[in-house]
Parts: structure tokens; sequence; C-alpha cells
């Protein structure tokens, strides 16, 4: 366990994804390491702390013209959305109201 330790050492948690590959190298099962870990009181967490709003940030469009974060998802059809100009892309509410 003293691979996994350092990386909680370091990182302050440890992923579901590093306790899969660990379990892969040392040839145990994924669950025996969860069950050791949280024996130990150490965090595991399904995702890395932070992806969760860095996805959500990145589902949107930005501003063409002043780089701001808009309402529109970027998967909502274009033909649907507000404040998008065709030939220049999507504009926030306040550089379309200006143009
Ligand atoms: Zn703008």
């Amino acid at each position: 366990m003293s691979l996994l330790k350092g990386k909680f050492q370091q990182q302050g948690y440890l992923t579901r994804e590093q306790l899969k590959e660990y379990a892969k190298i040392q040839n145990i099962s994924y669950q025996l390491v969860k069950k050791v870990l949280s024996d130990l009181g150490i965090k595991i967490y399904d995702i890395k702390p932070g992806e969760r709003t860095n996805k959500t940030d990145k589902g949107y469009e930005k501003c063409v013209l002043c780089g701001k974060k808009t309402e529109i998802k970027s998967s909502h059809p274009i033909s649907d959305r507000d404040y998008y100009e065709k030939g220049v892309g999507q504009l926030c509410r306040e550089c379309y109201q200006d143009l």
C-alpha cells in the first residue's frame, strides 16, 4: 500500500481510477484495496475534485466577441439558439444587442 499512501500524501485524496490501477498491478481485487484504504481513513473520489465543475464550464458556448461564457449550451442546436449570428458565431446577450 506504500505506493498509494505516497500518492495520497501528495494529492490529499485518491481516485477510483488510481485504486483500480493499483489493484491491477498488485493482482488483488479493487474491493480489497478500497476496504483497506477506508479502514485507514483515506478518502476515495470517483472523479478528481474540480473535474465536475470544469466539465459544466466547458458545456457552454463562449461569446466570440468578448469571450464571456454564455447561457447557451454547446449541445444546443445552432438553429434554435438565442444570440447566434450566422457567419459570426455565438454571442452573449450584451454583444448581440450592441450589434
Ligand atoms: Zn460578448
